[in-house]
């Protein structure tokens, strides 16, 4: 073959699933040179994944569409529990708030993936007009160790291959209903025999698709979903469960008499099995079933499935057994697929921190609790920034570090979640209290409400490390697998007990605030868009007393000094990189934006004052008051809150130690001599 093109990009991303997206939209947000290649022709249309939990869309709102997933989704509020009576059948037992209520301003929803895939391909178009390359397949990978270390070296070597629309289009089994061809999800499902070696030799002997091209990236994420080509290239492996189960899904327009197809229910029969019943969009409802457990995986000499005794019909029959005496049919099918999987983690998460695994590539694991979409885009959330930053020589390469030991943890946080609650949920439920193999009801009930909170994403936290300060020291913190700051010098801990609700390694939950310049209400989290922005969220209490005043002004000219860290970390002295905002709680009419010092109002020559980032904790004319104080715990004398570009806390502190929060950027961020002119993309 000929070699048609070699060419260098800051980043490529082998993938173009929801966790590639994720990672491509950030490149997009930050202004990286990027490149996402995907080996299918398409991108897909309806089916798989389809729920989008609280975190996800608070997220999705940060980057800009929010709203449309907001509207377009359908809204799961309730979950119907129906277990069987002492007759054996089905009744309602419970109801459970779907979301925890008061966790977010979001609860979770549903769409199908496809849709949620095309609002990512929008945004990056309409961002910084990055597009996927369909149709483009890896072949060979190679990393320069002896360059890893070298910040502007191009460490990787990955060569692709261009495939013609027949190669790069899957092969779909088309099942006819109703006289209607349906989509089936087997093409993508990893009960398919994995095509990647087929397609590479496809295109070896294809002459037409006979460009190959050489690409030299300074970072590479591997989100090629399960099969992941790219950690089979790095040597990495999956570790866990061994025993696979296949799972049946079934999108229909049902026609029931079942009273709650509208709600999300748990269905557990007295001996047929159980159902997952998820209201979609478009009255369409999802329908998952575990079909079979297989005791070994192909790879361990077990035998695969026979998936061809697995078709529509099939997952519709043991949804009746398992609903009876309700009656349930369809005429309208959109997707069904059936996929086997079992649960596992990836040993490591990177090679070098110059390739990374996003997604399904590292953690693979049920469906049941709505999951492997959302943890995958929060994968790449979690590293997308970093790297930026990396890039444009704001943050050293430590900072990498931090992807592993925050999201191996949150990755096997997930499969240890979703092995006991799928044993929950597929176990035959305990006939009496001496039927030690049934499933006691009472027991799932409990582990649903349980794992709620670990579902909406909003639990997650982060352990310390140079830009996580938890209280304590954070040398003896985490999870063990911490970045380790390195000049003891430079370490800083938090006194969380300054505001209680804002947890150190969380992400800041969100109430309303005003802008002190026009008086609109915000949602605290609007305010702090995904685009790379550090920010130093400075609570002032109430200026209109002396003491605070005093406080804010000596805040003003610490952070305006030209030694101090704004200056030497961004080059101008309010901020691209890291922005200063307040927040007070004196009444809004006592005082103005001339209160306060200029770092917060940041004069500009050609656009005059910046009017967004002085605000107040006081009630709006029309959207109530968010009492952003009481609700956080915050104590009178206010205290200082770092926030990270992907809205984690890093630190909270005194409102009087400026010189912590210098110390905390000095333990990662570079200095802004030198640097290429950081460009601010923004928010939305
Ligand atoms: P993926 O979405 O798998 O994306 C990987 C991308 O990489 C794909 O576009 C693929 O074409 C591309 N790719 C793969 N190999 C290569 C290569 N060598 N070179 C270039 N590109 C490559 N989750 C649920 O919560 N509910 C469900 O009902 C559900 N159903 C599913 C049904 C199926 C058939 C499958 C496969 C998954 C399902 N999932 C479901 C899981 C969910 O879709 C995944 O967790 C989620 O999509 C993971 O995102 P990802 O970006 O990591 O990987």
């Amino acid at each position: 073959s000929s070699v048609t093109a070699e060419s260098t990009t800051d980043v490529l991303i082998i993938g173009a699933g929801p966790a590639g997206l994720m990672m491509a939209t950030w490149m997009a947000k930050c202004g990286i040179k990027t490149r996402i290649i995907d080996k299918r022709g398409s991108k897909i249309f309806n089916g798989q994944a389809d729920g989008l939990q609280c975190r996800t869309l608070e997220i999705l709102d940060s980057l800009g569409f929010g709203t449309r997933a907001w509207q377009e989704s359908n809204h799961m509020l309730e979950i119907c529990l129906w277990n069987p009576d002492e007759q054996g059948t089905i009744h309602r037992s419970d109801r459970i708030p779907d979301t925890i209520p008061g966790i977010s301003r979001f609860q979770q929803v549903v769409l199908h993936q496809g849709r949620i895939e095309r609002w990512f391909l929008d945004c990056m178009s309409e961002t910084s007009g990055l597009h996927v390359e369909r149709g483009v397949l890896p072949t060979k990978l190679s990393i320069d160790e002896s360059a890893v270390e070298d910040p502007d070296a191009h460490p990787i070597t990955i060569h692709v291959r261009h495939l013609t629309e027949e190669e790069a289009t899957p092969k779909q089994s088309s099942t006819s209903t109703n006289g209607q061809a349906v989509q089936d999800g087997l093409f993508r499902s990893n009960m398919s025999a994995d095509d990647t070696a087929e397609l590479i030799k496809v295109a070896e002997l294809n002459k037409k698709a006979n460009t190959e091209e050489i690409i030299h990236a300074k970072y590479v994420l591997g989100a090629d979903g399960a099969h992941s080509w790219t950690r089979g290239q790095i040597g990495l492996k999956l570790e866990g469960e061994s025993t696979d189960y296949i799972w049946g899904v079934l999108d229909i327009v049902p026609i029931t008499n079942f009273p709650d197809i509208r709600m999300r229910c748990a269905i557990h029969s007295a001996s047929n099995g159980s159902v997952m019943v998820i209201p979609r969009e478009n009255k369409l409802v999802r329908l998952y079933i575990q079909l079979t457990t297989t005791e070994k995986t192909a790879a361990e000499g077990g035998s695969k499935a026979d998936r061809s005794k697995i078709d529509p019909d099939v997952i519709l029959q043991s949804a009746q057994r398992i609903m009876a005496p309700y009656t349930l049919t369809y005429r309208k099918l959109d997707w069904w697929t059936a996929y086997q999987i079992g649960q596992r983690v990836g040993t490591q998460f990177s090679a070098y921190e110059r390739v990374f695994l996003a997604g399904d590539a590292v953690h693979t694991h049920s469906p049941k609790a709505g999951q492997g979409m959302n943890v995958s885009m929060q994968d790449s959330f979690n590293l997308g920034w970093k790297v930026a930053s990396v890039l444009k020589g704001i943050s050293s390469r430590s900072i990498l570090k931090t992807y592993q030991s925050e999201r191996r943890k949150i990755a096997q946080d997930l499969i240890e979640f979703d092995h006991k609650f799928s044993r929950l949920f597929s176990g035959r439920p305990a006939k009496d209290v001496m039927d030690e193999a049934g499933i006691n009801m009472e027991g799932f009930k409990e582990a649903f409400v349980k794992g709620n909170m670990f579902a909406s994403g909003i639990a997650v936290d982060y352990g310390a490390s140079t830009i996580v300060a938890q209280p304590g020291d954070p040398a003896n913190e985490g999870d063990g697998t911490d970045v380790a700051i390195s000049d003891p010098k430079l370490r800083v801990i938090s006194n969380q007990v300054l505001a209680p609700s804002i947890e150190v390694g969380k992400r800041i939950p969100s109430v309303k605030i005003l802008s002190q310049a026009d008086a609109r209400p915000w949602h605290l989290q609007e305010r702090l868009p995904s685009n790379g922005t550090w920010r130093v969220l400075v609570f002032a209490g109430d200026i209109t007393q002396p003491q605070q005043k005093e406080r804010i002004e000596r805040i003003g000219a610490a952070f305006s000094d030209t030694e101090a860290f704004l200056t030497r970390y961004t080059g101008d002295k309010f901020g691209s990189v890291i922005e200063v905002l307040a927040i007070h709680n004196a009444p809004r009419h006592s005082v103005t934006i001339f209160e306060f010092p200029e770092v917060f109002r940041n004069f500009d020559p050609v656009d005059g004052y910046d009017y967004e980032k002085i605000f107040v904790d006081d009630v709006s004319y029309h959207e109530g008051h968010g009492e952003i104080y009481k609700n956080f715990g915050i104590v009178p004398e206010g205290c200082i809150v770092i926030l990270r570009p992907d809205q984690y806390v890093s630190y909270v502190g005194s409102i009087d130690d400026v010189d912590a929060v210098d110390k905390f950027f000095s333990g990662f961020m570079l200095p802004a001599t030198g640097r290429p002119v950081v460009k601010q993309v923004n928010g939305h």
